[in-house]
Parts: structure tokens; C-alpha cells; sequence
């Protein structure tokens, strides 16, 4: 510990406010995501495609625009100003979530099949055609099947069976709230991209280059995020859903607000460690009347422009897109590691560059709990612990809730072990976390043979125990990845590489979207066609992606002397 330096629990005082305000920026991500798939397909009445689209945009934005982010605060806004302007605009982006408007009215309903109806004659307007094969007659339904509305007198009257129904829906959605969740959407976005990567950036600020504690202190840190998300998982969504979708998000914003409010009351604990780095070229004149910094905001004002149209228009962006974005993003760092960088820099920053795509294998695994891992627990996992049957997003609550119990252990563990000389060093732990990924799935593939073929289900306990194994991982690569990134980043480019970090933690999202695809039914009106090759079918991807991680994990561990 650094002389004169002011520490709670052996770790510099500035740490916690970190720990405080991030918990709270992550109470309203977390909370406000747990939402909003729920408030795309439920009150604006998009359809599962399109909402999943724009959720996969939206998640995926939110970090891509860090690398933003960071550069900016690494050449002139620094940290500080950034994390703060970044936490203003999400405050307002919350904010704005919360005006819901009335939502959209779906216009019809129709449960296919065969369908006896006598027609009665009605007036109005008959706005949606639903032809069955009835002969001539057009018939309109109002409201599900309690109103029908035929236009063809001729047919009153008369009993008539409809024995195949194709129908379209009209969903009426009130243009200005539309755009408002879009602004909304685009101002997170943006806030996030300010405050995210720099955060962490001051994390690391805050610890000298050879101090011990650095892997320590990030392990604190991310137990922060953990308790902002766990405590939002068992408020934001509860309120949201019991007392409406208003309460929830207007939860997120306070929660934001009070993020901010600490930020701003403590940041001399920081003790200038996050200051920009030339006030006087903050100063400087940029055009006409406006100066160096507040071009910095105005680029901000440019990604909530880019962002609102990129998550309107999300389903009009094609697949390979994404792709060629992180091939140039992987590009551009070499380059600069090759061109700007020589020497022993150099060499820290492509040891950078390879935890930033170490990453990839874990994420795309570990986020299948949001998506194709729910769906299995909701399908064929008994969820019934003491006869109390337990909700499926519930479940999602696991990790959280493992990494708040378990994060001070490893935070002890890592400081005990290099006081020994015993630490793992930082490429052997990511080889761990990466071979994690995979036996956790390897080990609920277990739990799905032990159900047997048929449709039997599986034993609760192996979604605990994937969970578990998964945060285990979590533990040993992304505060450590934090971490290294850094330590190993030039100090003017800690910003940008802290960035890149979550943008590829972005794309990874991506990747497990894509896997997650493989796994997906055959589905009829929401049931499962084929019970058994559905579950076989989840048992198949879980397996071969299982072998795939551990595999890199084992090659992972054999280079790992060459990265250190
Ligand atoms: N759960 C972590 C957070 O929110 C990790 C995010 C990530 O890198 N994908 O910070």
C-alpha cells in the first residue's frame, strides 16, 4: 500500500465510490434489460423477430459505442468528465422509458383451426381481411372472436364453417411514444458507451503497475456490478411487471440518478487520478464558439443520432455486417499496437489485444442463460424446489447472486495466493474461465442423459450447478480481464483498448445469439412439435459447443507461457 495513501478494507478509498455508482448504472441496465423484451413484444406489440432484433441491436450498441467512449475520455475529456456526462444521459434515457405511453392495440385475434361461426350482421368499418375459405364472404374480427363484422349482406344469417383461416394483424402503436422508447434506447446507449469502459479505466488508475492488488480490487469492483444487477433483478422486474412497466423503468432511472448523485458528491476521492488529460487543450477553441470539450458532448449528441436510427432500422442491418465490424476492429488495434507502439509497450499491448478476443469463446457460451438456457429451463427442467414451483427468469438471478457470495473469496484468494508466490498468472486464468464455459454445459448435458430420451425433465439441481461452474468461470476472466486491460494498455490508450474490451464482450453477445439459434424448436403456436427431438436437440449444441470451449481452454493453457 502506497504510502499516505487513505484505504477501506486495504483498498484505495476511491474504489468504493466506483463500486457505488456502477452498482447503480448497472441496478438500471440490468433492470431495465429484464425488462424490455417483455415491453417490446407485450406493449408495443413488435413481433418475437423484430423485438429480438432490436434487443440484439440494442445490447449490442451499448457496448460497441464504449470504444467511442473510451477514445475520447483517453485523449481529452478524461474519466472523470466522461463517466459524468455519461451518467447524466443516462439518467435522461431511463427517464425517458418511463413515459410508456398507451401502448399499441392489436387489432385481431384468431385461434386457427376449424371454426364454426354463424355470421350476424353488423355495420363499421371492416379493416383486416381474413379469408377463410368461406366462398365470398369477407369477414373482420374486432377485438379477438367477441366482435365479428361480415360486409357481405348476402352471407348474414347463414351458419358457414371455416376450415382454414390465414389472418394479418394491425397493430395500432402511437407514433410519438414509439419514437420516444427509441430516443430512450439511443441516450442509454450512448451513457453507457460514456461511463462503461471508463469506469473501469479509473478501477485501474487507482493502482499502481506492479501493485498486487490490482486483480483484487476489480474482483470488488465486479461484485458491485453483480449487486446492482441482483438487487434490479428482484425490484426492477417485479415492480415492472406487478404495478407497470412505468414503475419499473422509473425504478431504473432513480436508481441512475442516485449513480450519479454519488459520482458527483465523492469524486475528490479519486484525487485527480481521473482528470483529463490537458486542461488547457479542453479549452481550446474547436468552431466558432465551441471549445474542445463540449465537441466531446456533441460527438455524444452524434451517437444518439446514429444509435436511434441504427435500432429503428436494426432489422434492415445484415448478419455479416456485424462480422466485418470485429475484423476491423481487431485490424485497427494491431495496427496501432505495430505502428504507434514499439518495444516492451508494443508487446503489452498485443498481450492486450489477446485477452480482449480471449474473451470471445467465453461470452458466447455463458450468454445462452439469457436466451436458448431459459428456454430449456422453461421446457424441460422440473423447477419444482419444496413443492414450490419456481418461475424460469428467476433462475437468471443464480449468477448474481454467486458472484456476490463468491467475489470476496476470490479477492482474498488472489492476494493470499501472490503473497505466496502461488497466483495463477493472468493467461492461465483466462484458460480456466474459457474451460469452465464449456464443462458447464458439459456437466447439464450430463443432467439431460440422466433424464433420459423421452420428454422426462431434468433435475433442478443441474441448472444450479451449470450456473455455478458458470460464474466460477466469470470469476477467473472478467475481472481479470478488466484488470489486464489496464495494466497492459499504454496509459494515453487505456480508454480505447477498455473499450474494445466490451466491444467485443458485444459481439460475443452476437455469437451466442447465433447459437442459440441452432438450438431453437420446432414450435406451433408456442408447443413444442416434437418433445424429445427437441431435447436431443438442445443436448447436441450443448455438447458440441461444450468440447469446442474446453478445447480452446487446453490450448489456451498451453500457450499461456508464451502470453505471460
Ligand atoms: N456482467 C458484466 C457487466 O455488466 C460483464 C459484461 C460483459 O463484459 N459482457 O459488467
Amino acid at each position: 500500500i502506497p504510502a499516505g495513501e487513505k484505504t477501506i478494507f486495504g483498498h484505495p478509498r476511491g474504489l468504493y465510490i466506483l463500486f457505488f455508482t456502477e452498482m447503480w448504472e448497472r441496478f438500471s441496465y440490468y433492470g431495465m434489460r429484464g425488462l424490455l423484451i417483455l415491453y417490446l413484444t407485450q406493449h408495443f406489440l413488435f413481433s418475437d423477430e423484430r423485438s429480438a432484433v432490436m434487443y440484439g441491436a440494442y445490447t449490442a450498441l451499448v457496448y460497441v459505442m464504449t470504444i467511442i467512449g473510451g477514445s475520447l475520455a483517453d485523449r481529452y475529456l478524461g474519466q472523470r468528465k466522461a463517466v459524468t456526462y455519461g451518467a447524466i444521459l443516462l439518467v435522461m434515457g431511463h427517464g425517458l422509458m418511463a413515459f410508456e405511453g398507451s401502448g399499441s392495440k392489436e387489432i385481431l385475434t384468431y385461434q386457427g383451426q376449424d371454426y364454426q361461426i354463424t355470421l350476424e350482421g353488423r355495420g363499421g368499418d371492416a379493416d383486416q381481411i381474413i379469408i377463410a375459405e368461406t366462398g365470398t364472404s369477407k369477414i373482420s374480427f374486432n377485438d379477438g372472436a367477441t366482435e365479428m363484422i361480415i360486409d357481405n349482406p348476402a352471407a348474414v344469417g347463414l351458419p358457414v364453417t371455416i376450415a382454414r383461416a390465414e389472418y394479418t394483424t394491425r397493430v395500432e402503436q402511437e407514433e410519438l411514444f414509439v419514437n420516444i422508447l427509441y430516443l430512450a434506447l439511443a441516450l442509454i446507449i450512448a451513457g453507457v458507451g460514456f461511463l462503461k469502459a471508463n469506469i473501469s479505466t479509473i478501477v485501474g488508475a487507482l493502482y499502481g503497475l506492479g501493485d498486487t492488488r490490482r486483480d483484487s480490487g476489480f474482483t470488488i469492483f465486479y461484485m458491485g456490478i453483480n449487486l446492482g444487477s441482483l438487487l434490479s433483478s428482484l425490484t426492477v422486474g417485479i415492480i415492472g411487471i406487478r404495478y407497470g412497466w412505468n414503475w419499473g423503468f422509473g425504478l431504473a432511472g432513480v436508481g441512475m440518478l442516485a449513480g450519479l448523485l454519488t459520482f458527483l458528491v465523492f469524486q475528490p476521492w479519486l484525487e485527480g487520478r481521473a482528470d483529463p488529460p490537458s486542461a488547457e487543450k479542453l479549452k481550446e477553441k474547436f468552431i466558432g464558439p465551441i471549445n474542445v470539450e463540449w465537441a466531446c458532448y456533441l460527438a455524444g449528441v452524434g451517437i444518439i443520432v446514429f444509435a436511434m436510427g441504427t435500432v429503428m432500422n436494426a432489422h434492415l442491418v445484415p448478419e455479416w455486417f456485424v462480422g466485418i465490424l470485429g475484423v476491423l476492429v481487431f485490424l485497427f488495434l494491431v495496427g496501432y499496437a505495430i505502428t504507434k507502439l514499439a518495444g516492451e509497450e508494443r508487446d503489452r499491448m498485443l498481450a492486450a489485444i489477446y485477452f480482449i478476443l480471449a474473451q470471445i469463446p467465453f461470452w458466447a457460451l455463458f450468454e445462452q442463460a439469457g436466451s436458448s438456457l431459459t428456454l430449456f429451463t422453461a421446457r424441460f427442467v422440473d423447477r419444482n424446489i419444496f413443492g414450490w414451483n419456481v418461475e424460469t427468469p428467476v433462475f437468471q438471478a443464480l449468477n448474481a447472486g454467486f458472484i456476490v457470495l463468491f467475489a470476496p473469496l476470490f479477492a482474498w484468494m488472489w492476494v493470499a495466493l501472490s503473497k505466496r508466490k502461488l497466483e495463477p498468472s493472468a493467461p492461465v486464468k483466462f484458460a480456466f474461465g474459457v474451460f469452465l464455459a464449456g464443462l458447464g454445459f458439459l456437466s447439464l448435458v450430463g443432467g439431460i442423459s440422466a433424464s433420459g430420451a423421452g420428454a422426462g425433465l431434468t433435475a433442478v439441481y443441474f441448472i444450479f450447478l451449470i450456473y455455478w461452474i458458470h460464474t466460477m468461470g466469470e470469476l477467473m476472466l472478467s475481472p481479470v480481464g478488466l484488470s489486464q486491460v489496464t495494466k497492459l494498455a499504454p496509459a494515453r490508450a487505456v480508454g480505447m483498448s477498455m473499450g474494445a474490451w466490451f466491444l467485443y464482450s458485444g459481439l460475443s453477445n452476437y455469437l451466442a445469439g447465433v447459437i442459440a439459434r441452432t438450438t431453437g424448436a420446432e414450435t406451433i403456436g408456442g408447443q413444442l412439435t416434437d418433445v424429445a427431438a427437441a431435447k436431443a436437440g438442445y443436448a447436441e449444441v450443448y455438447t458440441n459447443v461444450a468440447y469446442v470451449a474446453m478445447g480452446v481452454g487446453v490450448v489456451m493453457l498451453l500457450i499461456s507461457p508464451i502470453i505471460k
